[in-house]
């Protein structure tokens, strides 16, 4: 019998222009090709060691405790919220979008008892409004998203730790979609957890996840460490905690694993911290004020390209996110014909819109590797002749000629 071995793997040459993943860097391809090391190789320990030193300015942090969670961003969060929460804790979602939403789904199968902040989509959460959530639901977690893909917005969140902080409220924050394409200033925010991923402006693949962790959360963390199984419920006056309820995303473990103990928990997935390595180390080879402008620049130039198609971009200017530009549908077109033509006729894909959003918009990313002039030029005049077949009447080159005024040619 004759078995069928299908293909090697030759996926198209896409541009991937949508809210990620996003092409990933040549430089990070290369790294993930290396050979395996043991796991507890000293050339293996120090890769790791160097990876949590790179993450650190990659989070703008001193926090000792950064390093990887293993798996997409999504097992970053979990880990996150497995970690900070137990049956009966109290958390405050600020929810603008469909990434707070899976905060509440994981936290809800924790067992927290969950309160929120409920934001029109394309708009954020005001600093006033997020004390007077915490003022009224005294929260023991506060969680919320940076940049929320699904709406393009980005949640300011200078001052946020300081008012944690002073109402005794622990703070976790999803930077998937911003980390390296915007700064997510850990440190100056004063929040205590921030997680990511690799497969927006990190400019890597999907499969590792970034996390640090400040003193007093993984303080908070390892004293759960020694609980026995059993649920303890939260609300104990003595102190006591609940156990972790997940072994692999257990950060008191995922810590100790991190730390000279080196304690055995999973094997670490080598080849995504080779990756997560080499997209750190590219990121601080450009310098993070630089890539910052680079994608602000992007952004810009996106939005000035649609704009002169005459098309709306969506939410406010103020809250846009640096790295991918929601844009309204035109009257009359068709949203996902267009993204098959762009993605037939030139090899550009672009995202479509969930929720709400769905068939009223369409995301265009410029992240990482792809925030670039050139692919930003492709992906407009792209659109333009696309629009144009649909029959959408739009005068040729005017959006090119906008993103490269908007470039200062
Ligand atoms: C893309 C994104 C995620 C995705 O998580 P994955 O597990 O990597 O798919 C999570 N949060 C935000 C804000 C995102 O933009």
């Amino acid at each position: 019998m004759t078995q069928n071995i299908f293909g090697q793997i030759d996926p198209p040459s896409r541009m991937l222009m949508g809210p990620g993943p996003v092409n990933v860097h040549p430089r990070v391809l290369r790294a993930m090709a290396a050979d395996m090391l043991g796991q507890f190789d000293p050339e293996m320990t120090e890769y790791m060691n160097q990876t949590m030193a790179l993450y650190r300015t990659v989070f703008m942090t001193e926090n000792r405790w950064t390093l990887l969670v293993d798996g997409t961003a999504r097992a970053g969060i979990e880990a996150a919220l497995v970690s900070l929460l137990e049956p009966g804790s109290r958390l405050l979602i600020v929810r603008a979008g469909r990434f707070g939403l899976l905060l509440s789904e994981i936290a809800q199968r924790i067992g927290a008892e969950i309160f929120t902040i409920d934001i029109p989509w394309g708009e954020v959460a005001t600093l006033k409004q997020i004390e007077d959530g915490i003022i009224a639901h005294r929260p023991n977690v506060l969680a919320c998203i940076h940049g929320d893909t699904s709406t393009t917005m980005a949640q300011p969140l200078d001052g946020v730790g300081e008012l944690c902080r002073r109402h005794d409220v622990l703070s976790y924050v999803d930077a998937t979609a911003t980390l390296g394409g915007m700064p997510v200033a850990t440190d100056r925010w004063g929040v205590d957890i921030v997680t990511g991923g690799l497969q927006k402006c990190m400019g890597g693949p999907p499969g590792s996840s970034p996390i640090t962790i400040s003193d007093r959360a993984a303080a908070y963390i390892m004293s759960r460490r020694h609980v026995e199984a059993g649920i303890r419920s939260a609300n104990t006056t003595d102190g006591t905690r609940a156990r972790i309820a997940s072994n692999y995303f257990d950060l008191a473990m995922i810590m100790d694993y991190w730390s000279e103990k080196r304690l055995n928990h999973h094997t670490e997935a080598t080849s995504m911290l080779y990756a997560a390595r080499e997209a750190a180390r590219i990121m601080v080879e450009e310098g993070l004020e630089a890539r910052f402008a680079r994608h602000a620049a992007a952004s810009r130039a996106m939005g000035a390209g649609l704009r002169a198609m005459g098309l709306t971009l969506f939410g406010s200017d103020e809250h846009r996110m640096a790295n991918v530009t929601g844009v309204y549908i035109p009257e009359g077109v068709d949203g996902e014909k267009v993204r098959t033509r762009m993605r037939e006729d030139f090899e550009i894909e672009i995202g479509s819109a969930f929720g709400p959003l769905q068939g009223r918009i369409w995301r265009i990313g410029a992240m990482g590797y792809n925030a670039a002039k050139h692919k930003v030029l492709l992906t407009l005049g792209a659109l333009e002749a696309v629009l144009r077949q649909e029959g959408h009447g739009l005068v040729s080159g005017r959006a090119v000629d906008a993103a490269l005024a908007e470039y200062g040619e």
